[in-house]
């Protein structure tokens, strides 16, 4: 059969079908719908059964009568559609109303889990009275080691498997607490900051350990800063993360840049203490490292010890954000992917 005479056929009666859509007495949607039936419906649409054709075609064929047959089918659905629209408009008949306008964009995608939580941390320091601070990823071997009271050949830099850009004095930094130091070199007493920022170490990625990583930590400088301060402040922050009925523990724990050091364990949430797989049988889930500055810390950063006292805490915060959004790999945080809604 002449495949061409066959689309001009269809193209006519189509045309036919249209126009009297539109001027008929019984102009109406469902004309058109029926008529948007008649030729592309999936059973025996006369357009889809033409479609259907394609195959049984030579391949020279194809190639000629595929895009006149795809342009028949795309052409004839804009116009049905189109000329529905224009029904529409003429039912509400407003004039001011302009149906065929296109609708403004959804609004999508969401804020990096991370990011939301960082946010919702910054209102609560602020609220308390501390400024938000930020400082290089890369940084020097003197603001990341040694004004914390970590000298080049001190234990705690080998163990933090540092990764160096240029060694041994460029490096990405290992913790915020770089950024405190600069802040304890750069400004005087009273001082309160919170530090959100990432952190790099040369750690082989799973589930629990990436090579980067989100740390959260906190300064208060002044004169009569106590352990007291320190453990209120960690109280209420994490009340105000996870809730009135939170309970903290604190123990004594090593970290050369404090003296005393105190590690921070929240009772796991699941099991009330009692112990399940999310805190691995231990019913405790550790939050942070923290303590009061040491001695030789604010001294190498041109602070009296002997005047003002403080303390800081650092926070990993990936874990946080798992534990809100139920996140049971770290590399999700990191990887670009989509997966994840909330
Ligand atoms: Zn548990």
């Amino acid at each position: 059969m002449d495949l061409n005479k066959k689309i001009e056929d269809i193209k006519k009666e189509l045309e036919n079908d249209l126009q009297n859509a539109k001027n008929g007495s019984n102009a109406n949607n469902s004309t058109l719908d029926e008529i948007y039936v008649k030729y592309f419906s999936k059973k025996h649409g006369v357009i889809t059964e033409l479609i259907k054709e394609l195959p049984k075609l030579s391949s020279d064929e194809r190639k000629e009568f595929g895009p006149i047959i795809n342009d028949l089918q795309d052409e004839y659905k804009n116009r049905i559609g189109h000329e529905k629209i224009l029904q529409e408009k003429e039912q509400y008949e407003d004039p001011t109303i302009d149906l065929t306008m296109p609708l403004p964009p959804k609004e999508s995608g969401y804020l990096h889990p991370t990011t939301q939580v960082i946010r919702e941390m910054n209102k609560f320091f602020r609220y308390h009275g501390f400024s938000v601070f930020e400082g290089p990823e890369v940084e020097t071997a003197e603001f990341n080691f040694r004004k914390l009271n970590l000298p080049e050949d001190h234990p705690a830099t080998d163990l933090q498997d540092t990764l160096f850009v240029t060694q041994p004095e460029i490096l990405l930094r290992t913790h915020t607490s770089s950024v405190e130091s600069r802040v304890l070199t750069n400004y005087r007493p009273p001082i309160r900051v919170v530090i959100p920022g990432k952190c790099f170490r040369n750690e082989t990625p799973n589930k629990t350990n990436s090579s980067f990583f989100y740390q959260y930590q906190g300064v208060v400088v002044d004169k009569g800063i106590t352990m007291k301060h320190l453990k209120a402040t960690l109280e209420l922050v994490h009340k105000f993360l996870f809730g009135e009925d939170t309970i903290l523990r604190f123990r004594y724990k090593y970290y050369p840049e404090v003296s005393p050091g105190m590690g921070v364990d929240m009772q796991c949430k699941f099991c009330k203490g009692v112990g399940c797989d999310v805190c691995k049988q231990r019913g405790w889930i550790e939050m942070l490292g923290s303590g009061m500055i040491h001695y030789n810390t604010l001294k190498s950063c041109g602070i009296d010890p002997e005047v003002y006292s403080g303390f800081a805490f650092g926070m990993g915060l990936d874990r946080h954000v798992m534990q809100k959004f139920g996140i049971s790999d770290i590399r999700k945080l990191y990887g670009g992917g989509l997966v994840y809604k909330y």
